[in-house]
């Protein structure tokens, strides 16, 4: 399956949450992208300058990345995207794929949030770099304190306000994504695809309604 829906909209939340539920792993094209620019691999390196300004990376890097990732063993039961399609080229690429894996595409969960309200969250966000948790510095704060994710203990590691996570590059975002990932509503409609939720309420509520519609 795969989450649709803008930055901040709560997909990686959603996807982490169904992990043990549905048993099936979380594939995020973002964190991928952020090991790659942190281990300062070739693919790093080239990712980072659009990353950091809010554009998106070029289709043929993330379709190379989504083509390696999905025939590894750990997959073949399943998947949840999250971040990945964003454009038409790459919804089309990842069609092909599956046609060619005989994987059928299941559901694509669009997660709708008002855009005020993802700006709010995006801004106060901070993310833990190693289990990927979030946290908001108002409606969600860490357990201790910041900066330390610090309430597992296999989890010390420093929570970071994302580069791409500033006001300026998250307005740059969300018009990414209103010009180049939301046509793939329609996409994903005349394919009869795509459950439509309401995003703007506690995680909790939202990852209940998903587990009842996934069954
Ligand atoms: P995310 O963590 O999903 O918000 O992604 C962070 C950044 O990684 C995006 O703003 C893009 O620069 C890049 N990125 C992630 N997924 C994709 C994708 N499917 N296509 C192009 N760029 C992507």
């Amino acid at each position: 399956m795969i989450f649709l829906g803008a930055p901040g909209s709560g997909k990686g939340t959603q996807a982490q949450a169904l992990v043990p539920n549905l048993g099936i792993p979380q594939i995020s094209t973002g964190d991928i992208l952020r090991a790659a620019v942190k281990a300062e691999t070739p693919l790093g390196l080239e990712a980072k300058a659009f990353m950091n300004r809010g554009a998106l990376v070029p289709d043929e890097v993330v379709i190379g990345l989504i083509q390696d990732r999905l025939v590894e063993p750990d997959v073949s039961g399943g998947w949840m995207l999250d971040g990945f399609p964003r454009t038409t080229v790459q919804a089309e690429a990842l069609d092909q794929l599956l046609e060619k894996l005989g994987q059928p595409l299941e559901a694509v969960v669009l997660i709708n949030v008002p855009e005020a309200k993802l700006v709010e969250r995006l801004t106060g966000r901070r993310t833990c770099m190693t289990c990927k948790r979030v946290f908001h510095v108002l409606f969600n704060p860490p357990p201790t304190t910041i900066p330390f994710c610090d309430d597992h203990a296999d989890c010390p590691s420093e929570l970071v306000h994302r580069p791409d996570d500033s006001l300026d590059v998250v307005i740059q975002r969300q018009a990414v994504y209103r010009d180049q990932t939301e046509p793939l509503i329609s996409y994903y409609e005349q394919q009869h695809k795509l459950h439509s939720i309401d995003g703007d309420r506690p995680a909790e509520a939202i990852t209940g309604e998903l587990k009842a519609f996934l069954g």
